[in-house]
């Protein structure tokens, strides 16, 4: 069997190519064709094989992924011999839920069991201050970050609550997406960096994963930011990139898809020749010192050689690379070091998102004060870099990277990890489960 999730819309088209059906004229017995008549007419024939078999393979992409309908039989205007040809072939894939949880502030998280048992996570991340409806006391901006949220003043850098509904209530929804069981990468500070690489996800996986999350609510942008390096499985990640760009697939456009990496160079290149999407570098250091200590990549391609490969990203018009930076306290998050990377960055089209320090037991970093991460954010606004605060989202569910499947997954080290089940965490709330349930 073949994953419809795996095909785009052209390999679509070229499989069912064989079953498309083009009548041939009839011809008087009499009528004596050339040699040169006859090649026209099969080129003719082929050409309109070809044109109808497009136009199926772009009716099966509006069934499945604008109107999730995943049964070959309810795709009423195919032949009943298409159907039947692609239920024996073509099969569509789909998640089993494992456990998902809903925090206080929006954030809903996923866990998910793949057809080996093996399990992946995804999240809907709500943005914080974008609900429609207006909030008192808080201002809201249209024009805000893609991926991180200013804060007002005197709020704290974690979600607020809200009673807003997710399927209806927000302007924004972020889709957080897995590209790997684990990860191969080992960087010190992260969750599914402690669990180590156990296989890289398929296409189908990958674009599974919002079209599972977009049969709960309205996605509107995706991050490659869950489990794994992206870059590390690029190919796969490149189709369903594709997959998630196509009008007839997913259609998202390519401002609202982030790929982020650790900083593999020469797919970073590969992937800027390959898909025209958003791009966003984990640098999380001001330094190759700091930063190979925390991240083992760098020892292979250090700082200069990853800024070198963002200076020559096509990015487009009007459209920034985003540094990650996630702030480690007394380790990164210096004045000094704030005073490096405004040096790094200089010349680069880009924005800088700090993210304060999810804590687990599997690391032995803090989480820096908000004060040290406000001074931080305020002498790079300075210095016109545009810094925009992460607000930790989902703290009570554990939506850092990696952590719900610690704790209800079969991630090694599941057991040493047994004590990140946080005492808030609420299970779903019943009216979603409900949804959810209900869901086909
Ligand atoms: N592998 C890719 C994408 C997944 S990680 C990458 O590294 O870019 C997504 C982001 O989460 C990265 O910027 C990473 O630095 C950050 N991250 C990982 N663990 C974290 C933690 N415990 N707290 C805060 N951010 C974390
Ligand atoms: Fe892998 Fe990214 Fe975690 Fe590093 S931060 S271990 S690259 S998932």
């Amino acid at each position: 069997m073949i994953y419809f999730q795996s095909l785009t819309k052209d390999e679509l088209a070229d499989l069912i190519l064989p079953l498309s059906k083009v009548k041939r004229p009839r011809f008087d017995a009499a009528a004596q064709l050339s040699a040169e008549d006859l090649a026209q007419l099969e080129a003719d024939l082929e050409k309109k094989a070809q044109r109808q078999s497009k136009y199926r393979a772009q009716q099966i992409f509006h069934w499945v992924y604008q109107r999730f309908v995943t049964e070959w039989d309810g795709m009423t205007d195919l032949s009943k011999e298409l159907r039947e040809w692609l239920k024996g072939n073509v099969e569509i894939f789909r998640l089993k839920e494992h456990v998902s949880h809903q925090a206080l502030d929006g954030t809903h998280k996923f866990l998910w069991d793949l057809s080996d048992k093996k399990t992946i996570e995804s999240v809907i991340i709500p943005a914080a201050l974008q609900e429609k409806k207006s909030i008192e006391g808080e201002a809201l901006a249209d024009d805000q970050d893609e991926d991180a949220e200013e804060f007002a003043e005197g709020q704290r850098f974690s979600g607020r609550q809200t009673q807003a509904n997710i399927k209806t209530d927000f302007k924004r929804l972020t889709a957080c997406i897995s590209s790997q069981v684990g990860c191969a990468m080992a960087c010190k500070f992260c969750l599914t960096g402690v669990q180590g690489l156990d296989r890289h996800l398929e296409a189908h996986e990958i674009v599974t994963q919002v079209f599972e999350l977009r049969k709960v609510a309205p996605i509107t942008n995706i991050v490659f930011m869950g489990m794994g390096e992206p870059l590390h499985n690029l190919q796969n990640v490149i189709k369903a990139c594709k997959i998630m760009l196509d009008q007839d697939g997913l259609n998202f456009s390519k401002r609202k898809i982030t790929v982020s990496t650790s900083g593999l160079v020469p797919a970073i290149e590969e992937l800027g020749r390959s898909v025209d999407i958003s791009l966003a570098i984990s640098l999380n250091a001001s330094n190759d010192e700091q930063r190979s200590a925390i991240m083992p990549v760098n020892k292979k391609w250090n700082i200069e050689a990853l800024l070198n490969a963002c200076r020559n990203y096509p990015l487009g018009s009007h459209r920034r690379i985003t540094f990650e930076y996630v702030m480690l306290k007394d380790f990164n998050d210096s004045v000094d070091d704030a005073a490096r990377v405004v040096k790094l960055i200089r010349g680069i089209p880009s924005k800088l998102n700090l993210i304060p320090f999810n804590e687990h037991s599997g690391s032995v970093y803090k989480r820096p004060s908000d004060e040290v991460v406000k001074k931080f954010q305020r002498f790079l606004l300075d210095r016109n870099v545009t810094a925009t605060v992460r607000i930790s989202r989902g703290r009570d569910i554990s939506a850092a990277c990696g952590q719900l499947r610690s704790i209800f997954g079969t991630a090694r080290g599941s057991e040493r990890h047994k004590d990140w089940a946080p005492s808030a965490m609420s299970p779903v709330s019943a009216g979603a489960a409900t949804e959810i349930a209900a869901r086909d």
